[in-house]
């Protein structure tokens, strides 16, 4: 993975980038979709290995687990707007999975799970992979990542956020 902080600001940079007056809440849904799929690395606390189609970066780093849960989630939270929150939070759940195939480390990501279960990374890998622990995460190593997710994550989400933010100010 990426570190939580890329991957919850391209969350939620996704909603502002499709949903320029994006709601608290989906802005908050859109920040957790883009972490979420991290949550399968408990499969290591039951033995199931990083290559097993339920394994790290597998299932629940698919396009298939971006389409159920998004469509779940806009049933759930979407109200009248059910088809934004489906898109925004698709791609938000998605951004996950293209982030860490751009990572330097760990197995590629399973993004035609269940339908084919090879691993995936894009040519480009300058995203430094992030430690899993929190112990690690207070260490050169945890600098290291932040330092190079602001290069290649925190400044292209905030070039596009000041650009959203003066667009939207030169419509009113
Ligand atoms: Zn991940």
């Amino acid at each position: 993975m990426a570190s939580i902080f890329g991957h919850g600001l391209v969350g939620y940079t996704a909603s502002k980038l499709i949903d320029s007056k994006s709601s608290k809440l989906l802005l908050f849904l859109a920040i957790g979709s883009a972490i979420l799929p991290d949550l399968d690395v408990l499969a290591f606390k039951f033995g199931i290995s990083y290559s097993h189609p339920f394994g790290h970066r597998g299932f629940t780093h698919s396009i298939l687990f971006a389409v159920c849960w998004s469509v779940l989630l806009s049933f759930l939270f979407g109200k009248n707007r059910k088809l934004i929150f489906a898109i925004v939070l698709f791609l938000s759940t998605l951004s996950h999975g293209i982030l860490d195939a751009m990572t330097s480390g760990g197995k590629g990501v399973g993004f035609f799970i269940p339908f084919e279960n090879s691993r995936y990374f894009f040519p480009f890998r300058g995203i430094k992979v992030s430690p899993l622990g929190i112990e690690q995460f207070f260490s050169e190593w945890g600098v290291n990542v932040l330092l190079n997710e602001l290069k290649y994550i925190g400044i292209p989400c905030f070039l596009i956020l000041i650009t959203l933010h003066f667009a939207i100010k030169s419509k009113l």
